[in-house]
């Protein structure tokens, strides 16, 4: 495992001292955690929970899930995943030691989940006893013509709720076994994705609220756990006051922000970006430097309304923007509690928000 030493490791103790915004990182596996606890990340800022899902023998129950033409049938389903994702959570929770972990329940656009080739359709139609034509029509009805302004973040939640129920069910059972094994008690952070609305929140919230006391009064113990969510949307930026009634964090997920603020798909920006950096159109790519001119205005707004409603309201940011020096001393100016950036990225985040700090 990699380490911080020497000459580099000094230069990280003395950015360390100058520093006041933490450094976080966005990890979803233990080995990813362990990478950026020895880079010096302080915490999670964001775990991806899609990515689990995508696990090799996880990946039918998951399209059954999605799949299933009913409740009942996804329930099932889920029944199989949670003793999977409480292990993904003890591993995670361990592996972080006390340290705060951001989990963001399912965010996926959805397509990414559904069978695509014949021998997956007819692998899933034979593990869950139903036809292939079935299979494929019900797909068929879930198909999107743009995913990524679809069906995916709280959508998902609001529209079957029975996942974040065991997603948070497996956050909470695994907060309270690694909590019981001593040391600090954890204090799950849950984030909620893709929120536009108030509404949204407070829904999700109740929810994970609900599962939260279930799972207390079963394990017979109580844990400090935060409910927050991403301010992602243009929408929500701007109603950030009245979200920050429903949230005890905010995280910046500029990578959407930016998408939905340019209407610009952050999955095929590089068709034609480079000229327009060329031209002077965008002074940096805005999907690696924050344009502060559009997402900075509202992640100064949100800022500043979520604060104004909640004093003590944590905010972060978690896009890749989290990681890239000018976008970092972008987020020392608005106050931010924290940046998060993948773990390579951590030791230069250190450095930068040093930097920063010092003007
Ligand atoms: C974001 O949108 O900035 C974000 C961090 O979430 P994701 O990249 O997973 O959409
Ligand atoms: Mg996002």
């Amino acid at each position: 495992e990699p380490e911080l030493a020497g000459d580099f490791g000094t230069l990280m103790e003395w950015a360390d001292k100058h520093r006041r915004m933490k450094v976080r990182t966005n990890a979803e596996t233990p080995e990813d955690c362990r990478m950026a606890l020895a880079f010096g990340a302080e915490g999670i800022g964001l775990c991806r929970t899609e990515h689990m899902f995508f696990d090799a023998a996880r990946i039918l129950a998951v399209r059954e899930m999605i799949l299933a033409d009913e409740e009942a049938g996804r329930r099932a389903a889920l029944a199989k995943l949670l003793p999977e994702q409480r292990g993904d959570f003890v591993a995670i929770f361990s592996a972080m030691a006390g340290l705060p972990c951001t989990i963001r329940l399912l965010d996926p656009p959805l397509h990414e989940f559904l069978p695509q080739r014949d021998d997956e359709f007819a692998e899933l139609a034979e593990a869950v006893g139903v036809s292939v034509e079935h299979l494929k029509r019900r797909a068929g009805e879930l198909h999107e013509f743009n995913p990524m302004l679809g069906h995916r973040g709280c959508r998902l939640g609001i529209t079957f709720p029975e996942i974040y129920e065991m997603q948070a069910r497996a956050i909470f059972e695994a907060a309270c076994q690694v909590s019981a094994t001593g040391g600090d008690p954890v204090v799950p952070e849950i984030m909620i994705p893709l929120v536009a609305t108030r509404r949204e929140l407070e829904i999700l919230r109740a929810l994970v609220d609900r599962v939260a006391a279930e799972v207390f009064a079963e394990q017979g113990r109580t844990l400090e756990y935060m409910v927050g969510t991403m301010i992602e949307l243009p929408r929500a930026a701007l109603m950030a006051g009245e979200i920050a009634q429903e949230a005890r964090f905010f995280s910046f997920g500029t990578n959407d922000l930016t998408q939905t603020t340019l209407g610009v798909s952050r999955d095929d920006a590089g068709r034609f970006l480079a000229p327009y950096v060329e031209q002077g159109i965008f002074p940096r790519d805005p999907f690696v430097s924050i344009d502060v001119d559009g997402v900075g205005q509202l992640v100064r707004l949100a800022a500043e309304r979520g604060r104004a409603t909640r004093g003590d309201l944590k905010l972060g940011i978690c896009g890749e923007h989290g990681g890239d020096p000018a976008s970092i001393r972008f987020c020392e100016e608005v106050g931010l509690d924290y940046v998060s950036a993948s773990p390579y990225r951590v030791p230069i985040a250190r450095l930068a928000a040093a930097q920063a700090a010092l003007g």
